[in-house]
This record gives structure tokens, C-alpha cells and sequence, in this order.
């Protein structure tokens, strides 16, 4: 068999495909995934799902028939454990092997486990597929006392999920604001507070030494400053890892990720990679970035799959990204790593405000909470290079939607020159 095989039946592997095919390609597309459900939407795993709102029929991204409709032949269970790029074949875990005229490696991040003495203790999960939810969810439903370790966007979503399933929950983070390197200092403080308000006992600065068992199932959780967490559950969400190893062992160029140019392209002439899995030059970010979001998985699996069927458009959108925590709808926009100011829209009393953020003139990033309207234009508005003043984004009365009509008419761009 040939034609364009894909790693990875998530987000990134089944856009690659589908764009492929939208763009004309004709040949077999085969996909290779290690988990065996049919393709499934992973956000609401930690959301919707651990309450029991949403259940795994529910999850699917596309059924059976629609695959078929596409010609897209499934291979699920099967782990690829090989890459030979000049033979243009890979090998999976029951020796099979697939040739291939193209491949994209859309094989995304793993959980980065914790290394701490009990770690393997019954009761210490991890959460990225929807095996671990229903493992989690089932303990969820026994459990009493629940410690969180990490203060990132699953651990704060599961803390949020278990305080409304009325378990007593505890938040271990070892650096001083909660989501540190995703949102602005505001944001962080409004979900601490939100966190509180829940019930939560969030702790700061702390880190966890030991995880102590009773008949090897976890019963506390030590930290640094000798507290010890009573724990029947603990949930560690320290960050992901990107599943390259796969790639490095073909000796494809790995920096914390396949790198990639903006086709999704390896140095590989026939070889592309997209999604968590993958490492990208980022205007948005000016420099290079390796994205763990849904958007960033689906747009840049579309820029590849173009790509291998000869329509070559770059990926080059807006990173944004969103997390649900209680009633509160965070969403982002833009990367704001590099701002040097910040204004509010809104108040943080109402829980309905956004904060612009920008270097120089520019409106590089916004973080909102319950004002899906200010994302949609700050969406357009950082794309298109175009920003209200400081001035102008503070003042709710200012029309947004004015602006964003303003895009390509203006004969002198306003800010972003
Ligand atoms: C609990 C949770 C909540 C999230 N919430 C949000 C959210 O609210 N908003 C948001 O934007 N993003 C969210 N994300 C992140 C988002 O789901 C990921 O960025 C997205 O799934 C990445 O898609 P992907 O296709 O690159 O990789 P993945 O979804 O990680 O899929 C990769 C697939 O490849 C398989 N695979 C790996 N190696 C191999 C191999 N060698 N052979 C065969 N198969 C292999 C994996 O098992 C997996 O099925 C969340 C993630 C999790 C886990």
C-alpha cells in the first residue's frame, strides 16, 4: 500500500487527511493511531465529561461512515514503533508495515509524569486520553479527598470538575500565580480567587517531595515545606511532552518537537508533521513554538495536508486557545509573552473583562474572561495588524466591531507598522 499515511488519529492526524482529500488528493490515506476508539475530541475530557454532562458517544469527531465516505482507512490499535524514511515505509507493533508516498506524524504530546518517591502508587493519574477519563471519573465518583499537582489548564479544569462534584480539593503549584506562562498576572489572580471561592485549598510555591501509601494505594501527598495533603486521589498535570521520539529515531531535526516550516514540512522532502507533536517559527511568538491547543493542531494539520495534495497555503494563524473553569470561560488570544503594557475592558467584579495587552502599539495578545465578542475581533485585529489604542480597548464603549470592518480598507494600517 501507498499514498499518504498518518501517525495519530486526533485532532492533527484526521484534519491532515480530510484536507488532503478536500484539496484533491486521490490516493489511499491511511491512518495509524495506538488508541483504539474512533477519533475523539480530548477538552472536554477534563470539562464536561468528568461531570458526567457529556459521555464518550459524545465525543466522537466523526463517525464510521463518514470516514469511509472519505476513503480514509483507519488502522486503530496499532502502535507505529518505526520510521524508515528512505525505504518510505513505517512498522508497527505487530510487525506489519506500511509504504507510504507521503506521511504526516501527528502523534501529539504525552503527560509528563512526576518523579517523586510513591509516584506509582494506585491512585496517582494522569489525564490525556479518554482511557484515563473513564479511569479518573470512576475514581472520582470514591473519592473524598483530591490533591491536584499542577496549577496549569487541566489541573485547574480538574480541581474545578471535582469541586463541583462536592470532593474536598487541594491545588499544589510550585511557582507563585497559577498559569504562569499561559495568561497575564489578572487572570491568574481571578481564577485563584474563583478557585477559593469554590472551596479549593490552593497552595503556592509549593512543591511535592513524596506521595505515601497505605496497602499501595496513595493516602497523602507531601510537600516541600513538610505538609502533608490527605489524598485518595491525586491527578498530576504538569505539563506535556511532545511524542517526537518516533521522528529522532528516523533522524528527523527534533528541538522540543518535529521541527517544521510552515507547510508542515520536515527536512524530509515527503515527510510533514503538525499538532502537539510539532516545533514551528511563529510570527505571533517571533521565534519558535511548540502549541498545545486544538487550534494550532487543526489549522497547522490543514496547512500539511494542502501541502501533500500540491495547494500551498502556510499556516499562519492566531494562536487562541480556551479553558473552562466553573462559570468562568477563559479565553486567549495572540501570544503574550513579549507585552510590555496591559489594559482592562470590563470589570473583574462583574466577571465579564478582558485585558489587552501590547508591545508598543501593538495589540499582540487578549485574555478574557466571559467576553467571547472582544476574541472574536481581537482574533481579527492581531491577524490583520490593526489596533484599537490603549485608550480605545479600555473603554467599552468603544465598538470593536467598528474596527475589525476597517480591516483592508484603511490606507495607513493603525499600529502594527
Ligand atoms: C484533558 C485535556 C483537555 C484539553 N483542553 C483543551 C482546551 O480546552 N482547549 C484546547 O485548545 N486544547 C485543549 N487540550 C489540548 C488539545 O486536546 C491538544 O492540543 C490536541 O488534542 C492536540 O491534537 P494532536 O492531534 O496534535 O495530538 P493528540 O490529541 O495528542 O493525538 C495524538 C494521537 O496520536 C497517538 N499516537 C502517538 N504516538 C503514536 C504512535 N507511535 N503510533 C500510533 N499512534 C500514536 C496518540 O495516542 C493520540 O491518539 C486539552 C487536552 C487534554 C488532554
Amino acid at each position: 500500500m501507498t499514498g499518504l499515511v498518518v501517525i495519530g488519529a486526533s485532532y492533527a492526524g484526521i484534519q491532515s487527511a480530510l484536507a488532503a482529500r478536500e484539496a484533491g488528493y486521490a490516493d489511499d490515506i491511511t491512518v495509524v493511531c495506538d488508541e483504539t476508539w474512533l477519533p475523539y475530541q480530548r477538552p472536554p475530557l477534563s470539562k464536561d465529561f468528568l461531570l458526567g454532562v457529556t459521555t464518550e458517544d459524545h465525543l466522537v469527531l466523526r463517525n464510521e461512515a463518514f470516514f469511509k465516505k472519505e476513503r480514509i482507512d483507519l488502522v486503530l490499535g496499532h502502535r507505529a514503533t518505526e520510521i524508515d524514511p528512505a525505504a518510505k515505509r513505517i512498522r508497527l507493533d505487530d510487525g506489519a508495515t506500511l509504504d507510504f508516498d507521503k506521511l504526516v506524524l501527528a502523534t501529539g504530546s504525552r503527560a509528563r509524569r512526576i518523579a517523586v518517591p510513591g509516584a506509582d502508587l494506585d491512585g496517582v493519574c494522569y489525564l490525556r486520553s479518554v482511557a484515563d477519563a473513564l479511569d479518573l471519573k470512576a475514581r472520582l465518583a470514591r473519592a473524598s479527598e483530591v490533591v491536584i499537582v499542577g496549577g496549569g489548564f487541566i489541573g485547574l479544569e480538574v480541581a474545578s470538575s471535582a469541586a463541583k462534584l462536592g470532593k474536598k480539593v487541594a491545588v499544589v503549584e510550585s511557582v507563585m500565580r497559577l498559569l504562569e506562562r499561559a495568561v497575564c498576572p489578572l487572570v491568574s489572580g481571578f481564577l485563584h480567587t474563583t478557585h477559593l471561592k469554590a472551596g479549593v485549598d490552593v497552595r503556592m510555591g509549593e512543591s511535592v517531595v513524596a506521595m505515601e501509601g497505605n496497602n499501595g494505594r496513595v493516602a497523602a501527598v507531601t510537600l516541600a515545606s513538610g505538609t502533608k495533603l490527605p489524598a485518595d486521589l491525586v491527578l498530576v498535570g504538569i505539563g506535556g511532552i511532545a511524542n517526537d521520539d518516533l521522528a529522532r529515531a528516523a533522524g528527523l531535526k527534533c528541538t522540543n518537537g518535529v521541527v517544521v516550516d510552515e507547510y508542515g514540512r520536515t527536512e524530509h522532502p515527503d515527510i510533514y508533521a503538525a499538532g502537539d507533536c510539532a516545533n514551528h517559527y511563529n510570527r505571533f511568538a517571533d521565534g519558535w513554538i511548540r502549541l498545545e491547543s486544538v487550534q494550532n493542531a487543526q489549522d497547522q494539520a490543514k496547512a500539511a495536508g494542502f501541502a501533500i495534495a500540491g495547494r500551498h497555503g502556510p499556516y499562519d494563524t492566531v494562536p487562541w486557545f480556551w479553558s473552562d473553569q466553573y462559570d468562568a470561560k477563559l479565553q486567549i488570544v495572540g501570544l503574550s509573552a513579549r507585552h510590555d503594557r496591559m489594559v482592562v475592558r470590563g470589570t473583574e467584579d462583574e466577571g465579564r473583562f478582558s485585558v489587552f495587552m501590547y508591545r508598543g502599539e501593538n495589540l499582540i495578545a487578549a485574555d478574557s474572561i466571559n467576553r467571547p465578542g472582544d476574541q472574536l475581533a481581537c482574533r481579527r485585529l492581531i491577524t490583520a495588524g490593526v489596533s484599537p489604542t490603549p485608550e480605545e480597548a479600555a473603554d467599552p464603549s468603544f465598538d470593536l466591531k467598528s474596527l475589525v470592518k476597517t480591516i483592508g480598507k484603511a490606507s495607513t494600517p493603525r499600529g502594527n507598522s
